[in-house]
């Protein structure tokens, strides 16, 4: 805990980790940081508040911290400290200098969904209407990119549809591929006072997460399915509905597509996607499936909410999209205490996509070859757009071993450590001719990079988040940009530098272009979120304070869309070789890769990634608490210490992905979402081995 005395002075901010977005109340004395706390007007938490977001934030003036600009020929170099308008323009000549060299497509950006709204918004302003391509992506690529597209495709809108505060209203709890108690836990917090009033829980999740260990609730379902079995368990849940007699037909006949409707029901009736059926491949008995769906189905209001053990599969899409026919064939959709609710990892998933950082889509999903929507960008920022969409990550990577792309911007983004397969991102990086890395310090993507931009922290700048409810929330500036620079200002500066001119005196004047290029952003502006508090889009002339609880009485799209989620097993499994399937997740005091959390003294309560495994495989290989274990996978090996642990299931190992040490990236793989990309995190087939130590 950080106490330096009496405050003097406070700004009401928005906590820069998780997707709940927290408001706080930064207390300074001088121009000193006392203490972070929660905030009870802030609409999404309450006055509530987690470790994470009430102590971790010493990151924002830890020694480590990038406070002069740095530019080398190549990376063999050392750096060279220059002052910004070297670097700026050392930045734009080289980018022009590769564009020149290998053509409009041989360059792109990343942004990342912990700046802002705003800051994301210009970079890929500064892709499309600067480099004039579409090559613009962002990190939510490898977290929520299926939620964007399942979502889109089911219901019309890539969003939640609820508040967090609407699963009070809940009468039973689906939580799939979560784990809000370490990701989210204030909302786990509410979550568990609904359940200690009555509401059930239902999990589907290889671990037994902390969730199913609430006291006083009625009663709870686990569903212990094998990593990648999403899909034929969430078919076996609606197949169930739909035989057992427990379909909304009003909510469908009103509501829903009529021919989709009925192709679907033909698909899930088949006995092939009967709970019995399933049972080989998910491994849960199917009598506790049929009486999970039954209780999910029965009660007057359920809610679905779930996270990256959902979208980071290669069926990612296809589980979204089933989760969305479950709600809408069970009428859990446009009103309280029901919906489809994604957690986001981060704080500005949702905005980070909101804002077009998106290769296919400009702002507000808006698509790149939608002649009426490019033509409002073209008359607005003076430039000829690309009509076709650009690459993604991914393809970046690829195209940049292939030697086809060779110069990229990235800002607040480590996607040296957080991306899969760490030794192809390492490749690709280092075929690159100019890298442009924008960070607060000095991450594992700047060992590959000939420029080096300082960042700004959440507590340097003005600008907005958007939390995973929709909710736009306002960013303040409590003290000063450590190397004189907002992000949202060095973005600008290199497009200036670069030949693409953008001035803005002040965010704001970002958000007021961004509501005029974005229809479900028409309404936002700073005057009105000072006004309410925050506000949560669609927010147009409709609905001029925003729109709390989404589909109420109708979808963007007319009718809600069921669509045909077949099964289709990873090519992922275990085998002789790798008889282990690994998943990941999160530890409550650590975030991400724990660039920021590592330098708190959160890093204390959780010093290193531990690999789970259950009491049977850890017997067979005579592993004991602690001992340290080689890892290995198709993609590469690593080593950890064991905590043998019976929340696991048989088969399965898990671990958390907060430290660069273990290095949890170097052994996933690079198989992906079919739809968007997203890489399959949660299932890679290893061997585990008792190791000396290392
Ligand atoms: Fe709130 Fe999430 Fe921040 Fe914790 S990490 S304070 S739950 S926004």
């Amino acid at each position: 805990v950080i106490e330096m005395g009496q405050p003097e002075h406070s700004t009401v901010t928005t906590c820069a980790y998780c997707g709940v977005g927290c408001s706080f109340k930064a207390e300074m004395k001088g121009d000193q940081l006392v203490r972070m706390v929660p905030y009870k007007g802030g609409d999404a938490n309450q006055g509530h508040s987690c470790v994470k977001g009430r102590f971790a934030f010493g990151y924002a003036t830890h020694k480590d911290r990038i406070k002069t600009p740095m530019i080398r020929d190549s990376i063999n170099e050392p750096w060279r400290e220059v002052d910004w308008d070297t670097a700026l323009q050392f930045a734009a000549d080289k980018l022009k200098a590769v564009q020149a060299k290998h053509g409009r497509n041989s360059i792109g950006g990343i942004t990342s969904s912990r700046c802002t709204n705003e800051e994301t918004y210009l970079v890929q302003k500064l892709i499309r209407a600067g480099f004039g391509n579409n090559n613009t992506d962002t990190c939510a690529r490898v977290c929520h990119s299926p939620t964007g597209f399942g979502l889109k495709m089911t219901l019309g809108e890539s969003a939640g549809t609820q508040t967090f505060d609407s699963v009070r209203h809940a009468d039973a709890v689906l939580v799939i591929g979560a784990n809000p108690t370490d990701a989210h836990p204030v909302f786990a917090s509410a979550l568990r006072r609904r359940l200690r009033q009555g509401a059930r829980l239902i999990v589907a999740d290889p671990r037994e997460i902390d969730l199913l260990n609430t006291p006083h609730t009625q009663g709870s379902h686990h569903l212990p399915l094998r990593p990648g079995t999403n899909v034929a368990m969430i078919n076996a849940l609606a197949h169930v509905v739909v035989t057992e007699g427990f379909e909304d037909l009003d909510f469908i006949q009103g509501r829903c597509d009529k021919a989709a409707y009925h192709a679907w029901r033909a698909f899930i009736i088949d006995p092939r996607n009967s709970p019995e059926a399933m049972q080989q491949a998910t491994g849960v008995d199917a009598e506790r499936v049929r009486q999970a769906a039954r209780d999910f189905a029965s009660a007057p209001n359920g809610a679905i909410f779930y996270g990256l053990g959902v979208t980071e599969h290669s069926q990612g899409s296809t589980m979204v999209m089933g989760i969305a026919n479950l709600a809408l064939a069970t009428g859990n959709i446009g009103r309280e205490g029901v919906g489809v609710n994604p957690l986001r990892g981060q704080n500005n998933v949702q905005g980070a996509c909101d804002m077009g950082s998106f290769p296919h889509e400009l702002p507000g999903y808006q698509h790149v070859s939608d002649v009426a929507a490019r033509s409002r960008f073209e008359d607005k920022w003076g430039v000829t757009l690309d009509q076709h969409p650009g690459l993604r990550i991914p393809n970046m990577f690829d195209a940049a071993i292939a030697g086809q792309f060779k110069g990229m911007y990235v800002q607040g983004e480590d996607i040296a450590q957080s991306d899969p397969n760490t030794q192809h991102v390492e490749a690709a990086l280092r075929a690159l001719e100019c890298l442009v890395v924008q960070d607060i310090f000095l991450n594992e993507t700047a060992k590959f990079a000939h420029v080096l931009l300082p960042g700004s922290t959440f507590l340097e700048k003005d600008g907005t988040f958007t939390n995973a409810e929709r909710r736009i929330n306002r960013v303040r500036r409590v003290m000063p940009p450590v190397a004189g620079m907002a992000d949202w200002e060095v973005t600008a500066a290199l497009s200036n530098a670069l030949g693409y001119p953008m001035n803005y005196a002040h965010p704001s004047e970002i958000m007021d272009e961004i509501a005029e290029l974005t229809p479900s952003f028409a309404g936002v502006s700073y005057d009105k979120l000072e006004r309410l508090g925050s506000i949560q889009w669609p927010c147009n002339d409709a609905n001029p304070e925003g729109t709390p609880t989404m589909h109420v009485d109708n979808f963007p799209i007319g009718k809600g869309q069921f669509a045909i989620t077949e099964y289709v097993p990873t090519d992922e499994r275990a085998t002789a070789r790798f008889p282990l399937l690994l998943t990941t997740g999160r530890i409550l005091s650590q975030y991400n890769v724990g660039a920021q959390t590592r330098r708190t003294d959160n890093q204390s309560w959780h010093s290193e990634d531990l690999l789970e495994l259950h009491p049977e495989d850890a017997q067979l290989r005579g592993i004991k608490d602690n001992d340290w274990l080689g890892i290995s996978s198709r993609a590469g090996t690593t080593v950890l210490r064991a905590r043998v642990s019976d929340r696991m299931l048989p088969g399965v190992v898990y671990t958390t992905f907060h430290h660069p040490f273990s290095g949890a990236n170097v052994i996933t793989t690079d198989a992906s979402d079919w739809a968007t990309n997203c890489p399959e995190y949660k299932v890679t087939a290893v061997q585990v081995e008792k190791v000396s130590q290392p």
